[in-house]
């Protein structure tokens, strides 16, 4: 039965305010995330429970200068928040080098090409999200972090059951003390603040979600309207 993570989340958050007030340090978060626009209500909501760094780890999107495009439009978005005090600090961002192979490679698009059609909320998105919040995770660990969470929930497109049901699952696999910050930040009116933040501070939105696939799957639906 679907669980309701945005309270599995308020338990957890509860939990970490009481303990941080009797020990007077916060704990940190390792937050995995793909853009700007997702980030901001995600950033707004937990930065006063951690001590955040962001991980974006995206190989999935198409092509390279849109990934670039949004890992620009995240660093200045930290950039400018930070200047009008947004966070109270503002987050490490950590990432990686742009490598499309290692999607193709998760997803085995290439072996299993019915998965190049399918919509959002499917297969190849399940494996999409597991090797990137794996990623994530194994960062957390090797780095001793004591939380790790993702900002896809936030999109009214994503599946938060199979997010979290990763995340839960991403402890068993990979042991260590990296706890899962359960998430289904797209609830209590998220995704809309992330809008109300995007105009604030003029982000870039995409019109996809990231792969070549949604690109083509969006071009054709536009082009079909
Ligand atoms: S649609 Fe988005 S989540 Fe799904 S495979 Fe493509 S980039 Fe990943």
């Amino acid at each position: 039965m679907p669980q309701n993570y945005s309270k599995l989340q308020d338990a957890q958050l509860s939990a970490i305010k009481t303990a941080t007030e009797a020990n007077g340090k916060k704990p940190s978060l390792l937050l995995h995330a793909c853009c700007a626009p997702c980030s901001s209500y995600v950033l707004e909501l937990l930065s006063s429970f951690f001590d955040i760094s962001i991980y974006y780890y995206n190989p999935n999107i198409y092509p390279e200068a849109e990934y670039t495009r949004r890992l620009s439009e995240l660093e200045t978005f930290l950039e400018t928040t930070e200047r009008s005090h947004f966070f109270e600090a503002q987050p490490a961002l950590i990432h990686t080098d742009y490598n499309p192979d290692d999607f193709f490679q998760a997803t085995r698009v290439q072996d299993e090409p019915e998965l190049k059609t399918e919509s959002e909320r499917g297969e190849r998105c399940r494996r999409c999200y597991y090797f990137r919040m794996k990623k994530a995770y194994e960062y957390a660990a090797a780095n001793g972090f004591d939380y790790f969470t993702t900002t896809l929930s936030i999109s009214p497109f994503k599946d938060a059951e199979k997010i979290n049901t990763i995340g839960r699952q991403l402890k068993d696999e990979i042991p260590s003390d990296v706890e899962y910050l359960y998430a289904d930040f797209k609830k209590k009116n998220g995704f809309l603040r992330s809008l109300e933040i995007s105009k604030e501070f003029g982000l870039y939105r995409q019109e996809y979600c990231g792969c070549i696939f949604s690109l083509q799957n969006g071009l054709i639906s536009r082009q079909t309207k």
